[in-house]
């Protein structure tokens, strides 16, 4: 199957807009991707055709909802290689991991180890802390290296059989590293850990096979996947989300309540306490069927193209100071430029059309490692061009000569 980026962008509306009297130029994808017409119509047809509470209902449109509903879970768990019941809709990766965490949080005692990295967005970071704030149990980072990988032998000194949860990021959303999971999750299951991935970048930009990475659970948001907001997923083990306490209560997550007790739902029902996000289930679905008629191989060279070709273009640029050179990276570009703040680079980008995020990307940790507040971030998607590529880096230079 050959890929045409120009094809492809065709069908997301929003790219043929201007943006301060220039042509949108969209590197912002790693913080939400824009979406193709085959979601926005797959929402739009459902609230326009069949639409319905999920579960409950014994009238034909509840039961379509509700088909298209669970069919989304199915269309899901085969994209990562899950079954369906593995799958519980989210809000997004961050609901997915405090799900996680809180439910983990029963089994855990004062002292126990938990072991991430200090690459970790904010979200495999927080709710953590909440578990050593409340109850005692003790955080531990894996270093960074300077060209931004995980530092594999402290990883191994920092396991140990206090250790009780290894959670991780697949990949980087600020250095673009992309971590050798399949390998950290069995060193943390031979230390006995419960192994967490955030795989909210990496699932954007290649395939996924969970049982292959043998992670106890694994999380994403449908946002960054081309589909809608306010939708993620939370792939467990049966045995593992089947031994997790429950995260909220209300109504689907029952099977039986009386004034005096509850019994619980099976998972994944049993975490998907009162109204879904139904629509947004649909649309994640629709996001997921669209990417399975791409050549995803095909998706990821032409994402690396975009970037190396930056990259080399700006090599000789002694202004500028790249983080993350780890062999391998995905395609996202984090930068700083001498003698200027990230927010004023974003902002005069933004004049040219560019759009680049700008801030700590929800990783001080990982900020304060490279003695930086912020930076800005160009992360490239599979409906950028050479050409956009090409108008970044002119955009670039030329606000580089701003602070000159
Ligand atoms: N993890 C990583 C690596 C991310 O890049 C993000 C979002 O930027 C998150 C977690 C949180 O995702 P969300 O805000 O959709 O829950």
């Amino acid at each position: 199957m050959a890929f045409d980026a120009e094809v492809i962008r065709a069908e997301f509306p929003i790219l043929g807009r201007q943006v301060n009297g220039r042509p949108l130029v969209y590197l912002d994808s790693a913080a939400s991707a824009q979406k193709p017409r085959a979601v926005i119509e797959a929402m739009t047809r459902a609230m326009e055709h069949s639409y319905a509470n999920v579960h409950r209902g014994l009238h034909t449109l509840a039961n379509e909802t509700t088909e298209a509903y669970e069919g989304a879970r199915s269309k899901i768990a085969a994209f990562i290689g899950a079954e369906a019941p593995e799958i519980v809709f989210t809000k997004g990766a961050t609901e997915a991991i405090n799900l996680v965490a809180s439910g983990l949080g029963a089994a855990l005692r004062p002292g126990d180890e938990i072991l991430l990295s200090e690459m970790e967005h904010h979200a495999n970071i927080v709710p953590w802390h909440f578990l050593r704030e409340r109850q005692g149990v003790v955080l531990k980072f894996t270093p960074v290296t300077d060209d931004g990988r995980l530092d594999m032998e402290a990883f191994k000194e920092l396991l140990s059989e206090r250790t009780r949860v290894v959670a991780l990021t697949h990949m980087s959303n600020v250095l673009g590293t992309v971590n050798p999971v399949a390998e950290l999750t069995r060193l943390a299951h031979e230390a006995g850990a419960i192994v967490l991935l955030d795989g909210c970048q990496a699932v954007v930009h290649r395939a996924i096979d969970v049982k292959a990475l043998d992670a106890d659970f694994y999380v994403f948001s449908g946002h960054k996947l081309y589909g809608p907001t306010g939708i993620g997923a939370l792939y467990g083990k049966s045995e593992r989300l089947a031994s997790l306490r429950p995260y909220q209560g209300g109504g689907e997550m029952i099977g039986k309540v009386t004034l005096e007790e509850i019994t619980y739902a099976d998972p994944p029902h049993r975490f998907e306490a009162g109204t879904p996000p139904i629509l947004e289930a649909i649309g994640l679905g629709a996001a997921i069927d669209w990417l399975g008629g791409l050549d995803r191989a095909a998706v990821a060279e032409h994402e690396h193209g975009l970037y190396t070709h930056v990259r080399e273009r700006l090599n000789g640029a002694n202004w500028l100071r790249v983080l993350g050179e780890a062999p391998g990276k995905g395609a996202i570009l984090s930068f700083t430029v001498d003698g200027a703040h990230a927010h004023d680079v974003a902002q005069i980008l933004d004049k040219y059309g560019v759009a680049v995020r700008a801030g700590t990307h929800c990783a001080e940790p990982l900020m304060r490692r490279f003695g930086l507040t912020s930076s800005a971030r160009a992360s490239f998607a599979l409906y950028n061009t050479h050409e956009e590529a090409d108008a970044f880096v002119d955009a670039l230079t030329k606000t580089q000569a701003f602070f000159a």
